[in-house]
């Protein structure tokens, strides 16, 4: 089962995107330093706490203000001093100086970002959309500076090492991408789309984060709930009364269409409610609806296209990833589409079956899948989750199963840390030891879902590693588990099981970067090789080894017998029709919204949706795709529009990975070490093409996903 879930990407936040030229008349500056009124800002200097993790007991709301505004205009005259530099360019005065420019700003930003999708409040909401156009501008600033292009293009790759000639290959495609070969006219339009584009991504997510907490449904009597533990209703209850209605039940909304509780509701029009409710969350017409904000951000998309040469969006967002065009995603979407429907069709029958069996009276309705779904699955396979959950213990899981493969694969070790001050009371750490002893990273985990975090998981920097800069990873898993009523067990689905795993990946990716230049470094790699670790990582979840050491029950101390984990294993490819369905049928929803070439495609966002969907075959009514278009925020307010499709791509180099790595011994010590160093040590400053190929032997093959999907033979 695959995880869908992102990371966070902040550096491209501020200084990916494209713009505000610079004047003419504009000269060299002297680079600003704090003044006494900054002295007390947290941001000014670098944190004092190991690793430079950010120092949480002394950030406060009113300092990213000023920390911004000091941070941007520092940034600035950085910039143009190295724009306007009388000296030759030489790669050191021009990017090396360039990345290690902007240290508050980043410093400041990534704190920022992390809390705006982790811990909001109105106070960096507002700061969020004020900040959202200037930042933008700011990008632009520098991408759009001719002086500063032109002294990029000047440099040679003579006499570089490897790292260095990416760089400077990396700093010449960004800056053709963000539109440094335009007319002044052409990119004063572009700057103008841009923040325009910033503050509609912006809203947009500020409008969703409500319309989830507005979405919730509330009832006046438990038995409605029937079907949900004890626990899940005194949470419910909780969860109401914080409302503002004590006495009734609530159950608040997660950011998929499907909704977790669905597989246990038996009330069928409980069940109704609560899906309805999710699906039409961001489109009641109210202050929360986001359609009119998505229509404006695909047309502005098209036009930032076409002033940039390309024909759609998509054309232009693709060409730094490893498929390049539109053409190549929609293959790879294409190839997985039509076994997944045709399975999917099988297993509607299936559910159908179930429902005739037991005298329903009614055909199947996106609702009831997973309730039904479930029930299959129990005569299937024999297999109930509540008698799985007690297995799984959040801190189990963790310490004795992600550390623990990690430490039989790549030797790695943990110890827990309580000194470091968190933003969150639930938020714990631990620093990381490598093979050898050494510490090499700080790591952040919080668990628990929050009205202030964004739904989903994800994983985040607060410091990128970079020998230049001389910084090692800081780095912070995010998820949004139910918290356990105080004194009881936290116990997860064996799916959120697999997203600790999957997050865990990505964090591994980021604690093991080993690149001289931040730009490179890590995490910071295409968004269709992104996933590709954490991917792999999911599959220690079910390792016999690792799953004998963590599925520990909780009151028994019993290990998961032997008959259980069979079960958990033959169960794999159950109800994957519908999972790649939703996901292949989101991706390409995503995708058409990206290669529109004309404004007159570009109709109302739900017949659009009903358009795409139709023309693609997904035409099971009761498989909806993962993200209806008014809710999909990875496209309209996070980094992933013509986007999506990566988790597929990942996926397919997941699997043909995984396929080496269990013909070849499994967890083994040499095996981590050789996925470390073609993987997960190079960041993006190798050809990762062929790092897959140094790593496997040959080029991705798609056949292993189909298979372990259970698509083919
Ligand atoms: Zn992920």
């Amino acid at each position: 089962m695959k995880k869908i879930s992102s990371v966070l990407l902040i550096s491209a936040l501020a200084f990916n995107q494209s713009c505000t030229t610079m004047k003419s008349t504009e000269t060299q500056k002297e680079i600003p330093t704090p003044d006494a009124s900054l002295s007390s800002n947290p941001f000014m200097k670098k944190s004092k706490l190991q690793y430079e993790a950010p120092e949480f007991d002394k950030i406060k709301d009113e300092h990213f203000k000023p920390a911004f505004d000091f941070g941007l205009r520092q940034h600035d005259a950085e910039i143009l001093k190295i724009a306007n530099n009388p000296e030759a360019p030489t790669f050191e005065n021009t990017l090396v100086a360039l990345e290690k420019s902007g240290e508050i700003l980043k410093r400041a930003l990534i704190v920022f970002s992390n809390l705006t999708s982790a811990n909001t409040n109105p106070t960096l909401q507002a700061l969020d959309e004020e900040y959202a156009p200037i930042f933008a501008a700011h990008s632009d600033k520098m991408y759009l500076n001719e002086n500063l292009y032109k002294r990029i293009k000047a440099i040679s790759e003579n006499g570089l090492d490897s790292e260095s000639k990416k760089l400077l290959q990396y700093y010449k495609q960004n800056f053709e991408i963000a539109g440094a070969n335009l007319s002044a006219a052409d990119k004063e339009k572009l700057k103008q789309i841009n923040q325009e584009l910033a503050s509609l991504s912006t809203q947009y997510s500020n409008k969703l984060l409500e319309a989830r907490k507005q979405g919730g449904v509330f009832f006046t009597d438990a038995k409605e709930l029937d079907g949900l533990s004890a626990d899940e209703i005194a949470a419910a209850a909780t969860d109401a009364k914080n409302a503002g209605k004590e006495g009734r039940y609530l159950l608040a909304l997660q950011n998929t269409t499907q909704q977790p509780l669905l597989q246990n509701l038996k009330n069928r029009s409980t069940r109704e409610k609560l899906f309805k409710a999710s699906w039409t969350r961001a489109e009641k017409g109210d202050a929360n609806d986001t359609r009119e904000t998505i229509e404006k951000l695909a047309k502005l998309r098209l036009k930032k296209a076409q002033i940039l040469g390309k024909k759609s969006f998509a054309e232009w967002k693709l060409q730094d990833q490893m498929a390049k065009t539109p053409e190549a995603a929609t293959k790879l979407m294409n190839q997985i589409a039509t076994p997944a429907v045709e399975t999917a069709k099988r297993e509607a029958k299936d559910i159908q079956d179930l429902i005739n069996q037991q005298n329903g009276g009614f055909e199947v309705e996106p609702w009831d899948w997973n309730f039904y779904a479930e029930q299959v699955r129990k005569a299937k396979f024999d297999l109930d989750e509540s008698e799985i959950k007690p297995y799984f213990e959040i801190t189990t899981v963790l310490e004795k199963g992600v550390f623990f493969a990690a430490e039989k694969f790549y030797g790695l070790t943990f110890k827990k840390r309580t000194d470091l001050p968190v933003y969150h009371p639930d938020v714990v750490t631990y620093e990381v030891f490598d093979h050898d002893g050494k510490s090499i990273a700080i790591y952040y985990l919080d668990f628990y879902t929050r009205d202030s975090k964004n739904g989903g998981a994800w994983m985040s920097n607060f410091v990128e590693q970079s020998y230049l800069l001389g910084t090692k990873p800081v780095i912070v898993n995010c998820y949004n588990y139910q918290k356990p009523a105080p004194g009881k067990p936290s116990l997860i689905s064996f799916d959120d099981v697999s997203t600790i795993f999957h997050e865990f990946g990505h964090s591994i990716h980021g604690m093991f970067a080993s690149q001289k230049y931040p730009s490179l470094s890590g995490t910071n790699v295409p968004r269709d090789f992104v996933e590709f670790p954490s991917q792999i990582n999911e599959h220690w979840a079910l390792d016999p080894v690792v799953l004998k050491n963590y599925a520990i029950h909780y009151d028994t101390k019993q290990p998961i017998p032997q008959i259980l984990v069979d079960k958990i294993k033959k169960a794999a490819t159950f109800n994957q029709g519908y999972m790649t369905t939703e996901l292949v049928s989101a991706a390409a929803l995503d995708m058409d919204w990206h290669t529109v070439t004309s404004e007159s495609e570009l109709i109302p966002v739900l017949d659009f949706e009903k358009q795409s969907l139709a023309k693609h075959g997904f035409t099971l009514s009761t498989v909806p795709p993962r993200y209806h278009t008014p809710y999909f925020a990875h496209i309209w307010g996070g980094g992933y529009s013509a986007g999506y499709y990566a988790y597929l791509w990942s996926e397919t180099l997941d699997n043909d990975a995984w396929e080496w790595i269990k013909s070849n011994g499994g967890l083994t010590r040499e095996n981590g070490d050789r996925f470390r160093k073609y993987i997960l040590s190079v960041g993006n400053s190798v050809d990762l093409n062929q790092a897959f190929r140094d790593f496997t032997g040959h080029d991705p093959d798609i056949k292993p996903l189909l298979r372990n999907r259970g698509f083919i033979k």
